[in-house]
């Protein structure tokens, strides 16, 4: 794949659930790129539409929820074009996921091995089941588990090793795109450091993409190149995770997220919420849906949703940079 073919294109992408209320539209109009060998973010309060994206990416929607428009491409590829055959060859070889909870991405009564194996000779029905036995040790010790532990069921697994176990999974296959929805979030700041820190070395030597989703902002910051900031289902601002050191001079809902970070002083943690909620996606505030909650609101706020308009180094959709006077 050359190098500047990107690997994830979402173009105009937006996700609706059918409810007897009316569409929840969860995403909304969403574009969004992700180079080979790069790490983006997308970071957003809850409810604001990041596991609806990834599991759109990966044609995974259930139930009431469907694509309600724009095309989503991995590697050039329409994931909605594809024959359900061609999706299963697709998914996993070149595309897969980390979901946010180990436990329901692993089979209970299937070992780690057979987990392993099965996923791999899935794809590469030529693997003899001991190359397969030994690639699954080798993954084992990729993401820093004793392969003694390939006879174990997840159960018997910490949470930690479990989540360790659900990336060796999603990288067997050597995919170039790997989608992590709050991979470590239910994990402890120690167990969970440790993880990412060998996801980054993992990720610098194989060198494939990842949209890393996760509410935790100074984490993902931390992790990726590039970040995309979604509010109520829609990418709010975008730009170089460099950039985002300093809180002044992005979209006033970045800014809260960058004062929402807690802060340690000499004896205490402070931390600065964004006032309200997110709003209900059945009914959307007219104009800006983030006007309700933002300091810095005026009158066309209420009226017009702003438009999407390019920064030095990326974008934001916010009336105060269409006035620069006002920023
Ligand atoms: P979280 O971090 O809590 O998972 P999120 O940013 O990933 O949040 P989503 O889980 O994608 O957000 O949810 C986006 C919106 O879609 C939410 O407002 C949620 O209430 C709504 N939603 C999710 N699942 C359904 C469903 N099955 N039916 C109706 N609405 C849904
Ligand atoms: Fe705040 Fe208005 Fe910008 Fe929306 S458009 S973020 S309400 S200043």
């Amino acid at each position: 794949m050359p190098e500047h073919t990107p690997v994830l294109e979402l173009s105009h992408v937006s996700v609706a659930y059918r409810t007897a209320a009316g569409p929840v539209q969860a995403v909304n109009d969403v574009s969004l790129v992700v180079m080979p060998n790069e790490i983006v973010g997308l970071v957003g309060e809850s409810g604001s539409g990041k596991s609806t994206m990834a599991y759109a990416i990966m044609r995974l929607l259930r139930g009431n929820a469907y694509v309600s428009g724009g095309s989503i491409r991995v590697l050039g590829r329409d994931v909605y074009a594809m024959g359900r055959q061609e999706l299963r060859k697709f998914r996993w070889r070149h595309m897969s996921m980390v979901f946010q909870s180990a436990m329901s991405a692993l089979n209970p009564v299937i070992t780690v091995e057979t987990q392993l194996v099965d996923t791999l000779r899935s794809h590469l029905p030529n693997m003899s089941v001991s190359e397969a036995k030994d690639r699954a040790a080798n993954l084992l010790e990729l993401v820093r588990i004793d392969p003694v532990n390939l006879k174990s069921y997840p159960h018997q697994l910490s949470g930690g090793m479990r989540q360790r176990v659900v990336i060796a999974i999603a990288i067997a296959l050597e995919p170039e795109l790997v989608i992590m929805d709050e991979p470590t979030t239910a994990l402890d700041v120690v167990v969970q450091r440790s993880i990412l820190d060998r996801l980054q070395e993992i990720q610098a030597d194989k060198r494939f993409s990842v949209l890393f989703i996760s509410h935790d902002f100074s984490l993902v910051s931390e992790l990726s190149s590039r970040m995309a900031i979604m509010y109520a289902g829609r990418i709010v601002e975008e730009a170089p995770a460099s950039s985002l050191s300093s809180i002044e001079g992005h979209h006033p809902y970045t800014e809260g997220l960058l004062r929402a970070i807690p802060k340690l002083t000499a004896d205490e943690i402070t931390i600065k919420g964004i006032k309200g909620h997110p709003p209900d996606l059945v009914d959307l505030p007219v104009g800006c849906a983030f006007h309700p909650r933002c300091p810095r609101a005026y009158e066309p706020c209420r009226l017009f949703r702003p438009e999407i308009l390019a920064t030095e180094s990326g974008r934001v959709e916010c009336h105060l940079f269409a006035e620069k006077e006002v920023l």
